[in-house]
């Protein structure tokens, strides 16, 4: 049973969720504003578009009138952080537009980076959501995976002085992104790309469904005290049922009537038309 007087965090997606198509979806907007300025809430603003970095996230939030702090947007690009500190590594190849790679140049700037492809030195491919993915980059990510994962063969002659092997990590699972335009390609159509070229496989897939993006959530807060609001099963539920939190199904999105009563998972604990009237029930 969904209480809310137990909540003390929402952490919402974004598109379907607070905007449409760019646009406001108003209701929602103006209960996260009341509850942000009463502190009745903690909002966190979780999406999984790597192309953007959390400033533009934050810019598109504060045009919507919502205060927001930088700790407040949770993109995978800080679980990829993350992972290259616990790791260590000083050497990545990361496919990703360029504010992206400078993005994460500032924030690794303290334990000196590089984000360069280099074959002796690359410890870790890591594939962001690139808009300005390039043949040649795709060609550079699958040849340091030759170099260092395959063993040598007439397939595969070049080698570095290099041994190490070469680990992989992807920012999300998204097979494609909608647009105006339909669906396009996303992480997962390019990681399907890179596979079938040369078999490489990330060890790691961050972003929803993965858990690990709600990770400073869960930390502050206990579990009872969180939900995860959205309007799609397979990524904003997913990860709610992942982190063993309430789900809140908003169907102001791309989940239907239809589709929730043929879904044959957990329900959600609480399904409203639009955000604000989780406070309504
Ligand atoms: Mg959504």
């Amino acid at each position: 049973m969904f209480d809310i007087a137990k909540k003390k965090a929402f952490v919402c997606d974004l598109d379907g969720t607070l905007f449409m198509g760019g646009q406001p979806i108003k209701g929602a907007v103006d209960f996260v504003i009341e509850s942000t300025k009463s502190e009745r809430f903690s909002f966190f603003y979780l999406t999984n578009n790597t192309s953007k970095t959390p400033e533009e996230y934050m810019t598109k939030i504060s045009g919507a009138a919502i205060p927001v702090k930088p700790e407040q947007i949770l993109t995978p690009l800080i679980t990829l952080e993350a992972y290259i500190r616990e790791k260590g590594y000083k050497s990545v190849y990361l496919l990703a537009s360029e504010k992206v790679v400078s993005h994460m140049e500032k924030r690794l700037a303290d334990v000196g980076v590089s984000f360069e492809f280099d074959p002796e030195k690359n410890e870790l491919i890591a594939l962001a959501y690139d808009k300005e993915l390039t043949y040649a980059k795709l060609a550079d990510a699958t040849s340091l995976w030759n170099m260092r994962n395959v063993p040598p063969s007439p397939m595969c002659p070049v080698r570095t002085e290099n041994k190490e092997p070469i680990d992989f990590v992807a920012t999300h699972p998204d097979n494609c992104c909608p647009s105006e335009r339909g669906p396009i390609p996303d992480v997962g159509g390019m990681l399907k790309f890179l596979e079938i070229t040369n078999g490489m496989k990330p060890t790691h897939v961050f972003g929803k469904p993965s858990p690990s993006l709600l990770k400073t959530v869960l930390d502050r807060f206990a579990p009872e005290e969180i939900a995860v609001v959205g309007d799609r099963l397979y990524t904003d539920k997913a990860i709610a049922d992942n982190a063993g939190v309430d789900f809140v199904c908003v169907l102001s999105g791309e989940t239907t009537k239809e589709d929730l009563e043929k879904y044959t998972g957990t329900a959600p604990a609480i399904v409203v038309d639009t955000f604000d009237m989780v406070d309504a029930k």
